[in-house]
């Protein structure tokens, strides 16, 4: 059975002004199967009804708050109704509107972190269990082609038994107490009842951990942390330093912070195996370095034959051909594609294809929340190391 019609959207979050919703928007659209039909776009709900206006959406379709958009998406015909919602507002909403959602039968696409702490994490893990809804978590940096043939080459082996492996994400954007001038994702972010117990490792130390746990298939197990806030008066750590013990036995360095000055997004991974070695720039996401002890360096193109053939996941999330340049959006678009298949999948009671499976999920954000918890409990603790809760 194939269902004949896009798929229907819902967003929450993502009213004017607003950042990561507008990217949600434009990245799910780039496959033309999905359609955005209803939003309860803000918190003001004035501002959603204006944001609406803006999309040129059905202004029935369009909510003052996220309850009445379930209340009612629920009246409309099957056929009519969302088939999932895409949660892009702050971090202390994420739970209540994902479980509001699922509970009422519609699948889910969530930003990270995923929630506010671990157990609304273990909770909505349980959730999406027993609701058999599809719950995609957006942690776009696993949809760079780039970083599927980097997954593809370290789980396939190629770099020998992983040893080391380095992971940063330095921005330099709150190096200043941008927060008071009302500057909206300054504010949300340094304000604890809104971001979570931690501030930059929540924001962007999720990424560089699940990144490193997408591409190894290794998992954290202990951590020592060193987290500070050097603007004054911010409530929140701006900077963090991790030591890490991988599952296999290896080690690995983990900084996140939001003060380095001048970085922009400088996310980037380096991966030492017993034979070979693995390099990944966000900034420069085409390129993937891999290094061999005594030979000059590999750099593997995005776009080329080879690479959809050592990476079919990579080769399914490439659009153009190489030299020219895909990244941001281009990630979040494989997310919702991979997402979109595996929700018409379940739609029509069909098995999703093997590839469509590849996107983050409940497991992974457990996984991102479990790891805020250590950094935080070792950043407080005299013990060298901190051993992740099970
Ligand atoms: P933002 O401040 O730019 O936008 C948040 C929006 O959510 C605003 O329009 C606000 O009015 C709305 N909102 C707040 N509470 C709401 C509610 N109860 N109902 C409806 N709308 C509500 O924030 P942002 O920078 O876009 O971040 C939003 C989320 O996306 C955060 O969880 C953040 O961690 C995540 N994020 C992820 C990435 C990524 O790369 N994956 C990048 C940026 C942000």
């Amino acid at each position: 059975m194939e269902l004949n019609r896009k798929l229907n959207m819902g967003m929450v979050g993502g009213g004017p002004g607003a950042f990561i919703g507008d990217v949600h928007r434009k990245a799910s659209r780039l496959d033309g199967g999905i359609e955005l039909v209803a939003g309860a776009f803000d918190i003001n709900p004035r501002k959603s009804k204006q944001m609406g206006r803006e999309l040129g959406l059905n202004p029935r379709r369009v909510y003052g708050t996220y309850e009445q958009m379930v209340e009612r998406e629920l009246k409309l015909p099957e056929s009519e109704r969302i088939d999932f919602v895409s949660v892009t507002t702050p971090n202390n909403w994420h739970f209540p509107i994902a479980r509001d959602f699922l509970e009422a039968g519609f699948h889910v696409m969530c930003e990270k972190p995923m929630t506010f702490n671990v157990k609304e994490a273990k909770d909505l893990q349980k959730l999406v269990k027993k609701s058999r809804r599809v719950f995609g978590l957006m942690h776009n940096y696993t949809g760079y082609p780039m970083v599927k043939l980097a997954r593809d080459l370290a789980r396939g082996g190629e770099l020998g038994k992983i040893r080391k492996i380095v992971v940063q994400y330095p921005q330099g954007w709150l190096s200043t107490p941008l927060e008071r001038t009302g500057q909206m994702q300054a504010a949300w972010r340094t304000d604890p009842k809104q971001s979570g117990g931690a501030g930059c490792m929540g924001d962007i130390g999720t990424h560089a951990e699940n990144l490193s746990e997408y591409i190894t298939g290794l998992k954290i197990t202990h951590l020592c942390a060193d987290l500070t806030t050097f603007v004054k008066g911010r409530r929140l750590d701006d900077d963090g330093n991790c030591l890490l013990r991988f599952n296999n036995g290896a080690r690995g360095v983990l900084h996140a912070s939001q003060i380095s000055i001048g970085e922009e997004n400088n996310l980037a991974i380096w991966i030492y195996g017993e034979e070979k070695a693995l390099e990944w720039h966000q900034e420069h996401p085409n390129y993937l370095y891999v290094r061999v002890p005594d030979g000059p360096v590999q750099v593997w193109c995005r776009g080329n034959d080879y690479v959809g053939a050592t990476s079919p996941a990579a080769g399914r999330a490439t659009r153009l051909p190489s030299g020219h340049p895909e990244a941001f959006f281009e990630a979040f678009a494989n997310n919702y594609c991979n997402f979109a298949d595996t929700v018409r999948a379940r739609l029509t009671r069909t098995k999703p294809a093997p590839l469509a499976l590849d996107f983050p999920n409940v497991k992974d954000g457990l996984r991102g929340m479990l790891f805020i918890e250590t950094v935080l409990a070792s950043t407080k603790s005299k013990q060298k190391w901190t051993a992740f809760r099970k």
